[in-house]
């Protein structure tokens, strides 16, 4: 990754100030970095609430676009999501725009801050993918009563994130990787995520590699978090258990994030706009300043890094200043005094606390090519027609099989919400109005057609309103797509 270098030698890095106590924490950390001497320039730019409120939807100003395209490299301020319909969130537009694919999530116990947790030397990296899943946002009203959200997951977001995950394991001296998936009932979306695992892991030896079901980390993370040291995951499972990580270690307050692409990297604390706190100058910075020491890792300033770190593991170990988040310290110090106790420990070390020493992570060299997998032989097996119908399976069914008599498919089942009500298997179902209609072709070998889907389907249409089709694939012999509960 190339980083923008000034006329007069320095690193520029776009800040964004962002939105409720964003701009308290972002200020702190550029104090900080300069108070380092470290060769860094800012270009402040626009992103979050205000920009909504010049009727941009995006909520990232084109300034700032351009700014990021130039820099590569940016420190954020959390920016406030919009309820509503309209507007997507900042931070996932610009996630999205520069694929920053990788998520890291650093959680480590920190000196004098207690928790349930203190003495157990909590310290691991969440490595969550950051653009596909269901946070994609692919969803659709497919009748009046039934939502619809597409969980995307590719080969090559499940390779870049596995190899990132190793990849961070091997820069930061880690010996374990977890997988965390929930394979064992989305068994192709997340099954994908496993399977690529397990595909890689034998790339890197050095490293223990081991799945584990998402539930099951959950738990483990509450009852034995110092077994982990990285976890990899999908886009949402990631989001939720990177939380519950931080709150191991004294709360949202104390916990850091990098995003991480091929060409841009955006720099951010885990943490929200904490509305209810902006402008009163008592939030607790840490997790910004972390996200500033993975900024200056990023930038190969190893040892001003070193020393913001170190820096902030003395000022709590001492425990003369801290913010009232800290339990025990509701007259907590100010983000300004606490900042300011940072920067007069910057070249101070604890005995006792050090900082990690890290080597630059290596990203891994994906190919950019879309279509990275391909299949040596593939047919369409059948064709599921979703149809919305206020009438009962059992007069659906009879229904579609007289439609199915004189075409390539034959009705194999009716499902309701993922479970077979057609033929009848005796499940005790409160069914709604959308239906999955199962037809497989009834060749035994060959391809369906696409104009053989579409005729059938426009003779479905004259009699029932479908609101959505799915090819049924046979990608290398192996079924691509997966049953029903009670499907045979
Ligand atoms: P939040 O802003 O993270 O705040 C939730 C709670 O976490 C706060 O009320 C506070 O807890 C604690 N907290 C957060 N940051 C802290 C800090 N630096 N120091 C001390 N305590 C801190 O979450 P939210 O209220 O759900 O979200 C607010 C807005 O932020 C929403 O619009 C959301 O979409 C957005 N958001 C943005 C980002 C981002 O930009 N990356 C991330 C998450 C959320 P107590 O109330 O217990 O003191």
């Amino acid at each position: 990754m190339s980083f923008h270098i000034t006329p007069q030698g320095k690193k520029l890095v776009t800040l964004i100030p962002g939105d409720g106590i964003g701009p308290e924490v972002v200020n702190a950390c550029r104090r900080i970095i300069e108070a380092t001497g470290a060769p860094i320039v800012w270009e402040e730019r626009e992103a979050g609430a205000e920009v909504f409120k010049k009727g941009l939807p995006s909520g990232v100003a084109p300034e700032t676009i351009e700014s990021i395209r130039k820099t590569r490299v940016v420190l954020k301020g959390p920016l406030t999501t919009p309820v509503g319909y309209g507007e997507k969130s900042a931070n996932v537009t610009l996630r999205k725009l520069f694929e920053t694919y990788g998520n890291i999530r650093p959680v480590r116990e920190m000196p004098g801050v207690p928790t349930p947790y203190s003495g157990r030397a909590v310290d691991l990296v969440v490595v969550r993918e950051n653009i596909e899943d269901l946070y994609a946002g692919i969803e659709y009203m497919q009748t009046p009563g039934v939502a619809q959200g597409l969980k995307l997951i590719s080969r090559k977001g499940c390779e870049k994130i596995v190899r990132l995950g190793f990849e961070v394991a091997r820069a930061e001296g880690r010996k374990r990787v977890h997988c965390a998936t929930k394979s064992n009932i989305m068994k192709l979306t997340e099954g994908l995520l496993k399977r690529t695992f397990e595909a890689v892991a034998p790339e890197y030896p050095d490293i223990e590699a081991q799945h584990i079901i998402i539930d099951n980390c959950a738990h483990q993370l509450v009852k034995k978090p110092e077994q982990f040291d990285v976890i990899v995951t999908t886009n949402m499972n990631g989001d939720i258990i990177s939380d519950l990580s931080s709150a191991l270690i004294g709360g949202l307050g104390f916990a850091p994030s990098a995003n991480i692409g091929n060409e841009v990297a955006i720099f951010e604390a885990v943490h929200g706009s904490a509305p209810k706190y902006a402008g009163k100058n008592v939030i607790n910075p840490t997790a910004l300043i972390l996200s500033a020491v993975l900024l200056l890792r990023h930038l190969g300033e190893f040892d001003a890094a070193t020393s913001v770190e170190n820096a902030v593991l003395v000022t709590l170990e001492e425990g003369k200043v801290k913010t009232g988040d800290v339990v025990g310290y509701d007259k907590g110090a100010s983000t300004t005094v606490f900042t300011d106790s940072v920067i007069a420990n910057l070249g101070r070390k604890s005995e006792r606390w050090h900082a990690r020493n890290y080597k630059p992570i290596k990203l891994p060299q994906v190919t950019t090519r879309p279509d990275m997998v391909t299949a040596k032989s593939r047919r369409v097996i059948g064709v599921d027609v979703f149809v919305e119908s206020g009438k009962d399976s059992s007069e659906l069914g009879p229904s579609l099989e007289k439609l199915a008599a004189d075409s390539p498919f034959r009705l194999k089942l009716i499902s309701n919400r993922g479970t077979k009500v057609y033929p009848a298997m005796g499940a005790m179902m409160d069914c709604v109005d959308h239906w999955r209609c199962r037809f497989m072709a009834r060749a035994a070998e060959g391809s369906i057609t696409n104009d053989e889907v579409l005729q059938f389907v426009t003779k479905v249409s004259a009699q029932h309103s479908w609101v959505h089709l799915e090819k049924l694939l046979e990608i290398d012999g192996a079924q691509g797509f997966t049953r029903d509960q009670g499907e045979d």
